[in-house]
């Protein structure tokens, strides 16, 4: 039985001493053990935040690393940094980075396992455009985003990571996938790991939805059987990310 994960993305938002009030907040309402909730939050407020949810259920997640163990790369920060901060999650090819920074599947692929080679659990976003959504090409844009994410990873690497299908027209618009769109998807998913790496493998990897998931659609979207919770923007920025995580 596969654990519900939630994770909120802040993205780039809230100062630091709003940062600090707000987890302050949350940490009240969304302690929980009945799933994994994670704030990924700006590199910035990374060791503010993890103190003060110290103790709690709540882990704590960056948005982004490089793939290189270290190196002249001015302004980037590393995996093995991140693990050194005992921060275990890190979001690897969120769209927006693929679109704003061309991040390609290829540096997905070397920071999910550098990620992993450093004992982070990386959360892997795939997701297909309105265009090609439209275009009936939603099923290879996945199949050939997933092979690049996962190229070079074991079966038992399989089971570590978390993969987010994120369609790139429900993020942060408001326009939420069905439930049986996302199931299509995550379903998808899990078959082309059952495929490649075998049952165990596709049994015990974590696959979100993301994309416009609010206190009113977390339950129906979450309580699909290949959904295993989600990766929430918007959302996990206000007091009632806690319906969200207790859907
Ligand atoms: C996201 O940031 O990954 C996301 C899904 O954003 P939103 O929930 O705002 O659509």
């Amino acid at each position: 039985m596969r654990k519900k994960l939630i994770a909120g993305n802040w993205k780039m938002n809230l100062c630091a001493k709003e940062a600090e009030s707000f987890t302050k907040e949350m940490k009240g309402t969304v302690n929980t053990d009945a799933a994994d909730v994670v704030f990924c939050v700006p590199y910035v407020h990374l060791s503010a935040v993890r103190d003060i949810l110290a103790g709690t259920h709540i882990k704590v997640g960056a948005q982004n690393m490089h793939y290189a163990e270290d190196g002249a790369y001015t302004g980037e920060i590393s995996a093995k940094m991140l693990a050194s901060m005992d921060i275990p999650y890190v979001i690897v090819g969120h769209s927006e980075r693929r679109e704003y920074f061309k991040e390609s599947d290829t540096e997905v692929n070397l920071k999910a396992l550098t990620a992993l080679n450093s004992g982070l659990t990386p959360i892997i976003c795939i997701g297909e455009t309105s265009k090609q959504r439209k275009s009936k090409r939603t099923f290879n844009v996945i199949r050939k985003q997933l092979a690049f994410a996962i190229d070079e990873m074991s079966a038992e690497d399989i089971a570590k990571i978390v993969i987010a299908y994120e369609p790139v027209w429900a993020i942060g618009t408001g326009e939420t996938a069905t439930k049986e769109q996302a199931e299509e998807v995550c379903a998808l998913i899990r078959d082309e790991i059952k495929a490649a790496h075998g049952a165990a493998a596709a049994d015990a990897v974590r696959i979100l939805y993301g994309g416009s998931v609010s206190p009113d659609n977390a339950g129906e979207l979450f309580s699909m059987p290949n959904i295993d919770g989600g990766l929430v923007g918007g959302a996990s920025l206000k007091s009632t990310f806690e319906k969200v995580v207790h859907f």
